[in-house]
């Protein structure tokens, strides 16, 4: 058995940079990775999609040249140039990731299956390692629901279809949400035929309903069909590929496309980790109970990243390092709900969004102040020629704090941004009214809508 002061399990957005903190201040660590360097993120998350986006974006906009005065000839698609492209971009980041750890002084990289094998131990292979300090990072993947049929067809999950390398003549999405919206634009932009099937009444339900009716529109204006309220669904061969039964009662019964991508959810990587042996607390769908300084039941272990259910995203991952990275080093009194939620929608044009929605906001009893700007009065955008989508802000009237905002519209993911600074900030929505912004930009309409806000009705 080898003694380190610290185990670290899984090379996800939290792993490494805590191995980095923890061996600069002369710890010895342990870190297993079980399958690739950047986990989620990296090699099947935010990078390859981001980059795929961006193919899409070209391709849109080159068919769309002659809007500009921009005479373009057919615009054809190249898969493989466009996989290569994507492909690259995660391997820079793999490699340099994996070289890094290597090359990490005080830190043994191991290469395998981690599991607990007791509360300070832990097996990879062969090998034991036992350490004071266990810190698990092992994120999630895509949730297969057990829909009927779901064995008797080949489908896709956020994984495989990046493996694609043709466009499908007829990709039906299940899941009308965050992932599922970003792959049904990218491959409709590709040249695919593509069904969004969502059970629930509307797209993408935890945004507020106009956000969400806005979102459709611009996605069903693409020639993406949407089909909600699909309450029973179901996979079936068929001589066009896959049946996706839709609907028991209103509409056509079902969908036929070429190929199916499922994306319904994602579910933590918790299920083969030895926790019973170590004796970890997990919650009915498995995911790591942690309190809000990410420790665990077991005192020595901490889970960071999707695995704790704290967050679904890599910045709220590598901000769970640097909660655990204070407090353990700096003596910080950091927590996780001094976080304030934030994330974007990258379908194009983007969602940026931050703090609560009207409707959580409502849900609070408190009196509202609501800012709304359609993209089609924002000068940047009418410039760019992209005037799909709407701002939105929410704000606590008595104590006249922002508690939200969306910004659905050309450069809304950094727009954004402004609203974040002020929230984390604490000050009052005036302090950004009165700011002096940049023109021409989508942000200098924000001080606007601020200027123009109306008791919720
Ligand atoms: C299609 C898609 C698009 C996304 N886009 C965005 C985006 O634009 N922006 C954003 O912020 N987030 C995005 N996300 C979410 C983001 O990828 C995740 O939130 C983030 O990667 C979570 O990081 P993590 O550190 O928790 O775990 P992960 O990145 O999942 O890493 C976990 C690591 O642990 C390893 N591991 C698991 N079990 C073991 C074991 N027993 N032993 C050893 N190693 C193990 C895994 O191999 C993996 O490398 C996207 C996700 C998907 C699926």
């Amino acid at each position: 058995m080898t003694r380190v002061d610290a185990i670290i399990i899984g090379a996800g957005q939290a792993g490494p940079p805590l191995a980095g903190r923890l061996t600069a201040t002369g710890m010895t660590v342990m870190l297993a990775e079980r399958h690739l360097f950047g986990g989620t993120c990296v090699n099947t998350g935010c990078m390859p999609t981001k980059a795929l986006v961006a193919s899409a974006y070209a391709a849109h906009l080159a068919r769309r040249g002659a809007d500009f005065g921009v005479i373009t000839g057919p615009v054809r698609v190249d898969m493989p140039r466009v996989h290569e492209r994507a492909h690259a971009v995660t391997l820079k980041a793999r490699s340099g990731l994996e070289k890094g750890l290597s090359r990490m002084h005080g830190c043994t990289v191991v290469r395998g299956h981690a599991r607990f094998d007791g509360p300070d131990r832990v097996r990879v292979g062969d090998e034991v390692f036992t350490a004071p300090r266990i810190f698990i990072n092992v994120g999630g993947r895509a949730r297969v629901p057990d829909l009927p049929g779901v064995h008797d067809v080949p489908f896709l999950t956020n994984t495989s279809i990046l493996a694609l390398d043709r466009v499908p003549a007829h990709l039906v999405v299940v899941g009308g949400s965050y992932i599922g919206l970003e792959f049904a634009q990218m491959f409709r932009r590709f040249g695919a035929d593509v069904t969004v099937v969502e059970k629930g009444p509307r797209l993408i339900a935890r945004e507020d309903e106009e956000v969400s009716h806005a979102i459709a529109e611009i996605l069903t204006a693409e020639g993406i069909a949407v089909r909600t309220n699909a309450t029973c669904i179901s996979l079936a061969p068929d001589d066009q590929g896959v049946r996706v039964g839709v609907d028991c009662t209103d509409g056509a019964p079902s969908v036929s496309g070429s190929d199916v991508l499922l994306a319904v959810g994602r579910q933590p990587n918790t299920g083969d980790l030895g926790l019973d042996r170590a004796g970890v607390a997990v919650d009915d769908h498995g995911y790591i109970t942690v309190d809000d300084t990410l420790a665990t039941n077991v005192p020595g272990i901490w889970a960071l990243g999707d695995c704790n259910r704290r967050g679904a995203f890599t910045h709220t991952s590598y901000n769970d390092f640097e909660i655990v990275a204070a407090n353990m080093i700096d003596g910080a009194e950091r927590r996780v709900s001094d976080r304030i939620s934030a994330y974007a929608l990258y379908i194009d044009p983007p969602l940026g969004r931050v703090g609560m929605t009207e409707d959580q906001a409502r849900a609070t009893g408190r009196q509202l102040l609501i800012g709304r700007r359609p993209m089609s009065k924002v000068g940047r955008a009418i410039e760019k020629g992209e005037t799909q989508g709407l701002m939105k802000i929410v704000v606590d009237a008595e104590s006249r704090k922002i508690l939200g905002a969306a910004i659905l519209g050309t450069g809304g993911d950094e727009a954004i941004h402004g609203v974040l600074d002020m929230m984390n900030a604490g000050v009052t929505y005036d302090v950004l009214q009165h700011a002096v912004p940049i023109h021409p930009t989508v942000s200098e309409l924000i001080p606007t809508m601020l200027g123009d806000l109306r008791p919720a009705e």
